[in-house]
């Protein structure tokens, strides 16, 4: 027999996959540009040259069994310390290479520190609207999801609220800013508030409560908007850092974990993200990848067709009478359901060629995400439909 937990994960519906089916076999029933889809986070932009010629170059003149090998375990030491460096001079953090852990991307960043850190029944703190697959990772580490709800109007997070959640079994708190589903960027003075209040709970309750920074979308921020780097405001902290959108390399699965040198015991802890990622089973993240990420390190995607987009779907369905946060990043706009059911606004949608994600799941309900990581041709031409929508509606 097989594991049931395992099972119940493996066959839940998830509605995200069910729509990029269904895209495939509109798409071939009626055209490829006759279909909006706006389901995936997949970067529509190319990764810099940069990336292409350092693949290029590495494949063509490194002795292939060293490209192609196992590193060790947390990553080859060369390219922790062109990370470490990188960390350092951005942030003005003093990051030994020790404490960089080279991973297959944020997912496994997140399952290993969440491994690393959990004993059984430990709550983390993740706030809505949250990235879905937080609470698998957590419960995978047997730890207990503890959901704080954001500020209605902006999606900030909501500081009373967030206090009221903390117990003494919290072991952690998952910050993800730019922010997937919202796009929204956390201030300085909400994650400033938030790490006084770790700080005060923490000594309250004898125990650190760990701030794990889950940073995919870092690097894509529009305009001068600032996005604090959490070692900088609080000691007990972790980054949990990804190349898949910064470079938009999701498939080839890179990233790392960067333990604050400022938290109690990081050697110890470091060495528990190691064991975490043993038991896993990661044995190392891709050696190639690797190489690709020390040799762009200060590289970063151009952005620009994103900042454009977000624009274009922003202005648009604002214009439609559609209310939604304007994002200062990552390539997401949440949408509210304009009567309140995310479910019906989806299927309303879809009977227009509009595929957007219904977003009870994310932790706030009666809101739809629409990715914009997408061509331009697919914003301009979806917004006909969004005009037919709206009117349905009565916003129009
Ligand atoms: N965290 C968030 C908020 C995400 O949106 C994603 C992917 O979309 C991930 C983590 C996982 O990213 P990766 O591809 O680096 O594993």
């Amino acid at each position: 027999m097989y594991n049931k937990r395992s099972f119940a994960l493996g066959s839940k519906r998830s509605v995200i996959r069910e729509i990029f089916e269904y895209s495939k076999a509109r798409k071939a029933e009626i055209g490829e540009n006759k279909v909006f889809d706006f389901s995936l986070g997949n970067p529509s932009v190319s990764p810099p040259k940069e990336v292409t010629e350092a693949i290029i170059d590495l494949v063509e003149n490194t002795e292939p069994t060293a490209l192609h090998g196992y590193t060790s375990a947390q990553g080859d030491a060369g390219v922790r310390q062109k990370i470490a460096d990188s960390i350092k001079r951005r942030f003005g953090v003093d990051m030994p290479a020790s404490l960089i852990y080279m991973t297959c991307g944020a997912a496994a960043s997140l399952t290993i520190t969440l491994k690393a850190l959990f004993d059984k029944g430990d709550e983390c703190i993740i706030f809505a609207p949250f990235f879905t697959e937080y609470t698998v990772f957590i419960e995978n580490a047997e730890g207990v999801p503890v959901i704080s709800m954001p500020e209605p109007e902006t999606f900030q997070i909501d500081i009373s609220d967030f206090e009221s959640r903390i117990t003494e079994r919290t072991k952690a708190v998952i910050i993800n800013s730019p922010n997937n589903p919202s796009g929204v960027v956390y201030t300085e003075a909400t994650v400033k508030r938030v790490c006084q209040i770790l700080e005060k709970k923490s000594r309250e309750i004898g125990h650190a409560i760990y701030l794990i920074a889950d940073e995919p979308y870092r690097e894509l921020v529009y305009g001068n908007v600032f996005v604090p780097y959490i070692m900088n405001y609080y000691k007990n902290s972790i980054v949990c850092y990804s190349y898949s959108k910064a470079l938009s390399l999701p498939g080839e699965r890179i990233g790392y974990i960067a333990v604050s040198p400022q938290a109690e015991c990081a050697d110890e802890v470091y060495l528990a993200v190691c064991g975490a990622g043993r038991s896993l089973g990661y044995v190392c993240a891709p050696s190639l990848f690797q190489q690709v990420a020390a040799r762009c390190v200060d590289t970063r995607v151009n952005i620009s067709a994103y900042a454009e987009n977000r624009d274009l779907i922003y202005n648009g369905l604002k214009r439609l009478g559609f209310e939604c946060v304007k994002p200062d990043g990552a390539f997401y706009l949440f949408v509210k359901s304009p009567d309140g059911d995310a479910f019906s606004f989806y299927e309303r949608a879809k009977k227009h060629e509009l595929l957007i994600v219904p977003c009870d799941d994310f932790g706030v309900t009666g809101y739809v995400r629409i990715a914009y990581c997408v061509s331009k041709e697919t914003i301009t031409g979806s917004l006909a439909g969004f005009e037919k929508v709206a009117k349905e509606y009565g916003l129009i």
